[in-house]
């Protein structure tokens, strides 16, 4: 039998990073922790380096490097601590490494995962703020490399699943008429609108059907996570913008639906728990055990659909005018809503101020062309001191 399949985890200490490495254990024989990183949660990276016993783990500072290793050292340890984008670039790219699992939050994940795609990996794309930004330019160092880019945000691997493994001929080659991308609708699908103004971080962040990180669960809350979804559903599967259907779904049984031109729409269903997108993804085109329990349709009962409320949920309008804008727009989308959810959590704004800013720092700026990514990075920058400018006038 082949050697285990060796894997990078960047992110290991985050929820997907977790549930990666929760269905590696469960196939020690097909599967290796080759690397993992972590940034704040370094007692939980040195117990995962214990467990899991990876050759590098990646840190951000020369101070918790050394403390890590040390660490390491004393509880007889062998793995080598890497520092900063650095480290995390050398293991993605590691000739050694077969997968790459991208599994960072934000902006901060694009290096270390285009250092993946170019070097030609499997890349398994959690870090879905890394496509929306520089959607062009990743496509292209897919196909430049050879990488085989694989989505693990649940609804992309469900549309994944559903079209055929032809699909890159072109949606319409095919016979998809439309993706129907589902949503929960997450904590606040039915809250009134005049009660936003008091929602809490704690209560943005405790979604009903999944948990996931403050980021991403702040993101499911204002619905700017399903907007990041559209846009990073275009660019997966080459569809323009008015091809994708947001359908709100408040049971999250079924991940995303695939709408053909004969009347058929295929759909994925299975219960909301990251470990089968995940474990679909590491063995593709096979299949493994994820840990999953299987899905009970008896106690599901019923499966209800809605139109999305753009008035209650202005982030998704603002996501679809920056997919139809495209070039810069993505990117400064992106920066802001990153920074307007750092000031929400910190509670220096108020959840209905996070499109605010949004809509604040895409009026200030000229849409541009980002060919390289200094570009990319250029218009992340200008968003961000934008959204601290209107923070200093209106955050407390
Ligand atoms: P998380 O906050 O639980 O974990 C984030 C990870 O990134 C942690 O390991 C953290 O140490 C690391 N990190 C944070 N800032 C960093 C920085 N500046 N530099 C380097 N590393 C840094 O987040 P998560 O919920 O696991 O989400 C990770 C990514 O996966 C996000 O892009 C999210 O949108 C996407 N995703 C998550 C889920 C989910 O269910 N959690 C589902 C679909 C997609
Ligand atoms: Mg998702």
């Amino acid at each position: 039998m082949s050697r285990p399949q060796r894997i990078t985890v960047l992110g290991a200490t985050g929820s997907i990073g977790l549930s990666t490495l929760d269905v590696i254990a469960r196939h020690p024989e097909r599967y290796q922790a080759y690397a993992l990183s972590g940034y704040s949660r370094l007692g939980e990276l040195l117990a995962l380096c214990l467990r899991h016993a990876p050759v590098f783990a990646v840190v951000p500072g020369d101070e918790a490097a050394q403390q890590l290793q040390a660490d390491l050292r004393a509880a007889g340890s062998s793995t080598e601590v890497l520092v900063g984008e650095q480290g995390l670039c050398q293991v993605a790219a590691d000739p050694q490494v077969d997968a790459v699992m991208a599994a960072i939050v934000g902006a901060a994940g694009l290096r270390p995962t285009l250092a993946a795609v170019e070097a030609g990996k499997k890349v398994l794309l959690a870090n879905k703020e890394a496509l929306v930004m520089s959607g062009a330019l990743f496509m292209q160092a897919v196909q430049r490399s050879g990488a085989v880019l694989l989505p693990i945000d649940s609804e992309h691997n469900a549309i994944f699943q559903c079209l055929p493994g032809d699909y890159a001929r072109g949606l319409a080659q095919v016979g998809v008429r439309r993706i129907l991308l589902t949503a929960s609708g997450g904590p606040f699908r039915e809250t009134p609108q005049a009660e936003l103004e008091h929602v809490t971080p704690e209560q943005a962040c405790a979604h009903p059907n999944w948990s996931m990180g403050r980021k991403i669960s702040v993101d499911s809350a204002s619905m700017m996570n399903k907007g990041l979804e559209l846009i990073e559903a275009c660019w997966l599967f080459d569809a323009r913008p008015a091809q994708v259907e947001v359908v709100v779904h408040p049971q999250s049984v079924i991940h995303s639906l695939v709408d053909y031109v004969d009347g058929s729409v295929l759909a994925q269903l299975g219960n909301p728990d990251m470990r089968t997108p995940i474990a679909n993804a590491l063995a593709w085109p096979q299949r493994i055990d994820s840990g999953v329990a299987p899905l009970d349709l008896f106690a599901v009962a019923r499966l209800d659909f809605q139109a999305p409320d753009e008035q209650r949920f202005p982030c998704l309008r603002l996501a679809r005018e920056a997919a139809d804008a495209g070039n810069s727009a993505p990117a400064m989308l992106n920066a802001a809503n990153e920074v307007a959810v750092e000031a929400f959590l910190q509670r220096r704004i108020r959840f209905p101020q996070i499109p605010s800013i949004i809509e604040h720092v895409l009026n200030q700026e000229a849409v541009v062309a980002v060919p390289t990514l200094e570009a990319v990075f250029a218009a992340d920058q200008r968003a961000r001191s934008l959204a601290g400018h209107w923070l200093d006038r209106h955050g407390v």
